[in-house]
């Protein structure tokens, strides 16, 4: 008889999206006159830019002639996009890392969850808490987690980072060293980022232990501030310690189309291994390659017209979520993040839970948020907010909340 993973089944039930969902239909099936405004899933909602549009035709084009047309693309990129990407991400911005450093992929969910994979089963992982549920489930399927206590919803190897309004959301060094640290930043669920000097001791203190930090930028677009790091590899040492996740999915709307990409350094070792190597193996086993149309449209992220309208469509992301902090504030609320991210973090009133909250609003506002312990222990009591909503249904939203 076969037998299956079981670390799969160590995995808690219901996932927190589903969860809403399910709330969601049954309240508007028992309120069909109710109309919702949702601004809980962290999906965009304005239409690709278009040169992107543009750029995705010609290369449908081309794929319709033989002259022209494309097979499988290389494993790891090609290079027309691998070069751009390291010219204004990287090169731009003073930092030492080259095209063939990028390993183009379907986007920074799978790289997430994949990259685990090249580390040992014995490595201990710390997590920010609340944190993007891929980085922990992933590594419960692989083993890594120990066992799951359902009253403290906290596994026993996994070491968590608090991240609450008493430490400004700034994650602290553990108490034990670990092996592999996750770090999203600016921060998805909390919209709050460091800045490049607390990075930078992220970076000393991952070297001086000897581990290796996981950090995902997938909303670096949304900085707004000057003393906070674009990419990990502004910070000194982060070549040997430090892998790099990327995605296209907020920054340009890629969330349909699919398109990311790891930067692992040469520099980055274990004794004499090469991480580098390792991953490009990896990848070229079993990944064949993001979709030449989907890598065209990439390379048009970087081009002057895309570079423009892109900052237009991340600005009127942004004008929502001031629009949220302010009104929200105005309302009396505690509001956190929204400045160098497309979320708003509130502290839930009346010490409500934040599930409690959630069916509040759902019931008395008819808005749709996120439960802030949905994404870990200490996100209890807290509620997310996204501004990718549409500006109007935003304004509307935020009325009747103000109305409460
Ligand atoms: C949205 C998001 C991503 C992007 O995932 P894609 O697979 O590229 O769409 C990665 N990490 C975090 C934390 C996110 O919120």
């Amino acid at each position: 008889m076969f037998k299956v993973n079981d670390n799969y089944q160590k995995l808690p039930g219901s996932y927190l999206f589903s969860t809403i969902a399910k709330k969601v239909s049954a309240y508007q099936a028992a309120n069909p006159e109710k109309t919702l405004i949702r601004l809980g899933i962290g999906d965009v909602t304005q239409p690709l830019a278009p040169a992107i549009i543009d750029a995705m035709h010609g290369a449908v084009t081309e794929m319709g002639n033989a002259e022209t047309f494309h097979g499988y693309a290389p494993d790891l990129g090609y290079e027309f996009l691998r070069t751009a990407i390291a010219d204004n991400d990287y090169k731009a911005r003073g930092c030492d890392i080259s095209a063939d450093e990028i390993f183009v992929s379907d986007g920074a969910k799978s790289d997430s969850g994949n990259i685990q994979e090249i580390f040992s089963v014995d490595n201990r992982i710390a997590v920010c808490d609340p944190v993007y549920p891929v980085y922990v489930d992933s590594n419960v399927m692989a083993g890594r987690t120990g066992t799951y206590d359902p009253k403290t919803e906290m596994w026993s190897n996994v070491i968590y980072m608090p991240c609450t309004k008493e430490n400004n959301f700034v994650p602290e060094f553990p108490k034990e060293d670990p092996d592999i640290i996750y770090l999203c930043l600016p921060n998805n669920p909390t919209g709050t980022t460091i800045t490049k000097d607390q990075l930078q001791e992220w970076v000393d203190y991952a070297n001086r232990i000897g581990a290796v930090i996981i950090y995902d930028g997938a909303y670096e677009a949304y900085i707004s501030e000057d003393n906070v790091a674009h990419t990990i590899y502004e910070c000194e040492g982060a070549r040997t310690c430090a892998i790099e996740l990327k995605s296209f999915s907020k920054n340009a709307g890629f969330t349909g189309v699919r398109l990311g990409y790891a930067v692992v350094p040469k520099d980055l070792k274990c004794g004499e291994v090469s991480l580098h190597q390792m991953w490009a193996r990896r990848h070229g086993t079993k990944f064949n390659g993001a979709p030449y149309i989907v890598q065209r449209a990439g390379e048009a992220v970087y081009s002057e017209a895309g570079k423009a309208q892109l900052k237009e469509q991340v600005a009127y992301y942004m004008k929502n979520a001031a629009a949220i902090k302010g009104g929200l504030q105005n309302a009396g609320f505690e509001v956190f993040g929204g400045v160098n991210a497309p979320y708003i973090w509130l502290k839930t009133p009346d010490q409500m839970t934040s599930w409690e909250f959630f069916d509040y609003l759902l019931e008395k506002a008819n808005v749709v948020g996120t439960p802030g312990s949905g994404f870990g222990p200490s996100g209890e009591g807290y509620f997310r907010l996204t501004a990718f909503g549409t500006y109007e249904n935003t304004l509307a939203a935020l009325e009747r909340i103000k109305a409460l």
